[in-house]
């Protein structure tokens, strides 16, 4: 994004701040999370400001989005879009009948259904290029759709604005599974199913069966979720025309209805068991997907941070204590557990990564019990973790699990790990000689 795009939000934030932070600062952290998190500029602007302590609702939105920016249940949303279709239809609601208007809307992102629910007073037909104020957004299997309410402007604007060729519409984006990433709007993806689920879900008060699981090519995995019965089967080679995509938890998914062309397709691919094994994907790659389901990443630790090795948990609510409380409980008695908290880098990129106490026991060494005797001993938590972090940092690590994202970088739970580097068991096991030699 050019540096006088920006400047407006900027000023913006920084009038939100109190002019606390340079121009320079702001527009570096702005950019930062637009360009590495791929986060929209509203979303980076109000993360910017609620993490330097500022009030975000404070902020006049009026920003214009992209359509495919848009994400399920926001209140208020402003853009810029094209009127591809405009549809009269009388309905009933509560015996009373009442005229609605629905359609589609589209801009060079996607297109998205809408309805008008109090069309008297907003003039607009079929062609018009409107700009619009305060509508809502909900979701219908898996596709975000537009409502205008009655909190709604609606301003023509020139019909040149927006071209009818410049409309993301007619073949959807032909996209491997690794390249499948939220705002994508429609896609065109091959892939193996992995898995097929069934499941009873309640949509608006209806009773749906829908059917998720895993898809995958030789470049990645997705989670699926399809709406209509397509009779999918584990193992299927299929080429899945028209679906959406959306993220969960920061994680990418793929939706698709009756609306989407589901074909069976033959031909050189690998196979399930092939694709189950995960391949190593780079940090870059999983950020700019903005997330991805069970990956594979091999990177050097950077850092073991702090609130690793020895802690204690609350035994309601299975949070870290800090100094004997939990945030929640209050001060409570704890029960010790393991962790580590890594920076883990590729030089693409890097993750802050998670490990549960057995993979901290196979990766340091330590069991608990050694872990809470030598506590004791030394009368502190911290020794454990500077024994971590002085075994592990630099090594080089192959971790697998699920990575999310959110405005401050990448997190993997960790659900594999393995060191890459041999010498480390040995030197695990000089360093627990030294430390129970008490030098
Ligand atoms: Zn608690």
């Amino acid at each position: 994004m050019e540096e006088n795009k920006l400047a407006p939000h900027v000023q913006e934030i920084n009038r939100a701040l109190g002019n606390k932070l340079s121009e320079k600062d702001i527009e570096e952290e702005l950019q930062h999370y637009i360009e590495v998190y791929k986060l929209s500029v509203p979303m980076a602007k109000k993360t910017i400001v609620k993490k330097h302590g500022g009030d975000a609702s404070s902020f006049s939105t009026g920003f214009q989005r992209k359509l495919a920016e848009l994400r399920p249940n926001e209140p208020n949303v402003d853009f810029l879009a094209r009127v591809l279709t405009a549809n009269d239809k009388t309905i009933e609601v509560k015996g009373e009948k009442k005229n609605i208007v629905y359609g589609l809307l589209g801009d060079e992102s996607t297109t998205l259904p809408y309805t008008v629910w109090e069309p008297q007073g907003l003039e607009f037909s079929k062609g018009d290029v409107v700009s619009v104020k305060g509508a809502y957004t909900r979701e219908y299997r898996g596709r975000v759709e537009v409502h205008f309410g009655n909190r709604v402007t609606v301003k023509k604007e020139d019909s040149s604005t927006i071209e009818a060729e410049e409309v993301a519409q007619g073949p959807p984006r032909i996209a491997t599974v690794g390249q499948i990433r939220d705002g994508m709007g429609y896609v065109e993806t091959k892939g193996r199913l992995l898995s097929v689920e069934e499941r009873d879900v309640n949509v608006q008060g209806e009773k749906k069966t829908i059917y998720s699981g895993a898809i995958a090519d030789a470049t990645g995995k997705i989670q699926y979720t399809a709406w209509s019965d397509f009779k999918l089967k584990q193992g299927e080679l299929l080429k899945i025309s028209k679906a959406t995509v959306r993220s969960w938890r920061g994680i990418p998914q793929l939706n698709f209805d009756d609306r989407a062309d589901v074909t069976r397709i033959s031909g050189d691919f690998p196979t399930v068991e092939e694709l189950s094994k995960t391949g190593i994907t780079p940090i870059s790659d999983i950020a700019s997907r903005g997330g991805a389901a069970d990956v594979s990443i091999r990177g050097t630790i950077i850092e073991v941070r702090d609130g690793s090795g020895l802690i204690m948990r609350c035994p309601e609510c299975k949070r870290a204590l800090q100094k004997g409380t939990c945030k929640v409980h209050g001060r409570i008695e704890g029960f010790p557990d393991l962790r580590i908290k890594a920076i883990i880098d590729d030089g693409s990129g890097s993750v802050s990564a998670i490990l549960g106490r057995e993979l901290t026991e196979k990766l340091s060494g330590f069991t608990l019990e050694e872990c809470m005797e030598k506590a004791q001993k030394s009368m502190s938590f911290d020794s454990i973790k500077d024994a971590m972090d002085d075994m592990l940092a630099f090594k080089v690590v192959d971790a697998v699990g699920n990575v999310t994202a959110d405005a401050y970088g990448l997190s993997m739970i960790v659900k594999e790990a393995d060191l890459k580097t041999p010498e480390v068991r040995e030197e695990v096991e000089r360093l627990l000689v030294e430390l129970e030699g008490g030098r």
